[in-house]
């Protein structure tokens, strides 16, 4: 369980709600690094060398008339995870008050708590929102991973498990995008491929004020100072960077509030350019 955070965005209120963590090896998040820099780097920021804590924090976003869940975890793949609906009930919404679920993309750690033990879609009133590619991909007879460099076994049984378990049944309530979107008055959906084919970026906006969540796009801060190191997970490497470099552009230049699924809770913050290159992260105090 994790204290209730919030933070508002103009009228719109913002509710970063964390379903747990597990810990990865730290090559999964720097495969092209010599071992020595990537230990450097991981203690110049403080952080142990032998493993990464990824964090899982799915966001409520509250407009006034609308109750949107953006992601929605990983379920119980662990005593670690799967803590999503206790701290959505803390931070004062029930399941079935959601109207809105955003899966930005078709990993576990997303998409696993999108139904429950039984099968049946976890919040029933709400309409699920995916990009159109992304639901193809993971839908389709055999989604080529064959450029995740992750185990064999992990693509064969989580990855592709969860994506067969968790997809069908919310076939209901779906409903896919194709291009930028407004889901709701003031949360854009935003196309930012590379990490998986139609992996989605959101941003919210009122009044003047925004936050951009970029999702999978940036997966560790140390990945903003480097933009070259490159994570086992993206399925399109190339594009990936490229999609990283917009987005990031774009909150440096706008100095809008950003998230990012997988830092630490409650992943908010700012981020400079750098005059070396890249960019820093700026976590909200
Ligand atoms: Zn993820």
């Amino acid at each position: 369980m994790s204290e209730p955070y919030s933070f508002n965005v103009g009228a719109i209120q913002c509710c970063p709600v964390s379903d747990g963590s597990l810990p990865y090896p730290p090559n999964w998040f720097f495969a092209n690094v010599p071992q020595q820099q990537m230990e450097g780097a991981l203690r110049a920021h403080g952080l142990r060398a032998d493993e990464i804590t990824g964090t899982y924090t799915c966001l409520l976003v509250s407009t006034g008339k609308n109750k949107v869940l953006i992601d929605t975890g990983a379920g119980k793949i662990a005593p670690s995870t799967g803590e999503l609906l206790v701290n959505l009930e803390r931070a004062g919404a029930r399941p079935s008050e959601i109207d809105t679920v955003i899966l930005t993309h078709g990993h576990p750690d997303h998409i696993g708590g999108a139904v429950d033990a039984e099968g049946k879609p976890t919040f029933p009133n709400a309409r699920y929102v995916m990009w159109k590619d992304e639901w193809e991909f993971w839908t389709s007879e055999e989604p080529d991973l064959s450029t995740m460099q992750v185990p064999e076994e992990l693509k064969t049984g989580l990855i592709l498990g969860t994506a067969r378990r968790c997809l069908p049944p919310i076939r209901k309530q779906l409903e896919l995008v194709e291009k930028e979107s407004e889901v709701v008055p003031g949360i854009h959906l935003l196309p930012a491929p590379g990490h998986t084919p139609g992996h989605s970026a959101v941003a919210v906006s009122s009044g003047r004020e925004s936050v951009l969540h970029l999702v999978d796009a940036v997966l560790h801060p140390i990945l903003m100072e480097q933009p070259a190191w490159r994570t086992v997970f993206d399925l399109q490497q190339e594009q990936a960077a490229e999609t990283r470099r917009q987005l990031l552009d774009r909150a440096a230049s706008d100095r809008i509030k950003v998230m990012a699924y997988h830092f630490p809770f409650p992943t908010l913050g700012r981020v400079a350019s750098r005059r070396a290159g890249g960019w820093q992260w700026e976590p909200a105090s």
